[in-house]
């Protein structure tokens, strides 16, 4: 099975499904990265707060894959922003990976009132032209956000790693991302779960005799998101990766984009924990 990849501002390309291991153990960590890789997964999303890239990165390693085979995003934690704090972080994320760079790095949240984004950048923009990182981005950030970073550093972040799923559409950055050339990355694509029992989304999985989730991944892909579901079930990290044997109609699509929903996770103004 062929995942399209996404052209990148920096040249790269991301595999445009990837798999993600937010709130899994760092054991469970190397168990679920072992079998996404086996199943064809090539893009794997972690981050310090995870505390999980130690098993991540061995997982890859001992996958018999070769490093650049593989797409690899961690992401700098609140505490760490600030210049010098953020070329220590780095340091810290690709011991523990066991890598000497990641594809991409993210700064994880704005956190606007520390007002530390522009610093921690510019810190990211240096880790990029050493060739510890591919690729530098942003997640959770605002419109407000973007512009501040395009505008003080003169670079437009790579990718910004955003809450989206069919609850949550995210017109309004998806529209200002495809402006700036910005890919969008959609964490809790499947709503953790939730957007699964939605009405319209269980009527569109019958009609293609596929999955719920295989039915929101398609809406996804076919809205040209990158996404990173999750999960530790060996059945499940299968299914999600076998999307690519039917399409969405356009109407379905905007059958799914309809649904009514809300934010899930923090909202960006206003997180901040350290
Ligand atoms: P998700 O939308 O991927 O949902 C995961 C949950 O959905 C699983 O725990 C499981 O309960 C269920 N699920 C998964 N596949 C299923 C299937 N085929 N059938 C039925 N149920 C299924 O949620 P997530 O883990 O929050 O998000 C995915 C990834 O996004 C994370 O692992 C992480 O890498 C990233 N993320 C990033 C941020 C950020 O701030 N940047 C925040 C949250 C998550």
């Amino acid at each position: 099975m062929t995942v399209p990849n996404v052209k990148l501002n920096n040249g790269t390309s991301i595999p445009q499904l990837g798999f993600g291991v937010w709130q899994v153990p760092d054991d469970g960590a190397r168990d679920a990265v072992a079998e996404a890789l086996r199943v064809g997964y090539r893009s794997i999303d972690t981050a310090k707060v995870y505390e999980n890239e130690a098993g991540t990165g061995r997982a890859i390693a001992e996958s018999g894959l070769a490093r650049d085979e593989v797409f690899l995003t961690t992401k700098l934690w609140n505490s760490d922003q600030g210049f010098d704090e953020t070329l220590r972080a780095v340091e810290g994320s690709l011991e523990r990976l066991g890598t000497d760079y990641v594809d991409l790095y993210l700064i994880h949240w704005p956190v606007p009132e520390y007002d530390r984004f522009i610093d921690t950048f510019k810190a990211f923009q240096r880790i990029r032209d050493e060739g510890r990182a591919k690729a530098i981005g942003v997640s959770n950030f605002r419109v407000e956000d973007l512009r501040r970073v395009i505008d003080e550093t003169g670079e437009t972040p790579a990718v910004n790693q955003i809450e989206l799923h069919p609850g949550l559409p995210q017109d309004e950055l998806r529209a200002f991302h495809a402006e700036h050339g910005i890919a969008t990355e959609a964490w809790s694509p499947l709503g953790q779960g939730e957007s699964l029992k939605a009405p319209a989304v269980t009527e569109i999985a019958t009609a293609h005799g596929v999955t719920p989730a295989q039915a929101i991944l398609r809406w996804h892909l076919q809205l040209g998101n990158v996404v990173i579901p999750k999960s530790v079930t060996p059945a499940r990290i299968a299914e999600n990766f076998d999307v690519f044997g039917f399409s969405l109609s356009d109407d379905e699509v905007a059958r799914i984009s309809a649904i009514e929903g809300e934010r899930i996770g923090p909202n960006p103004a206003e997180f901040n924990l350290r």
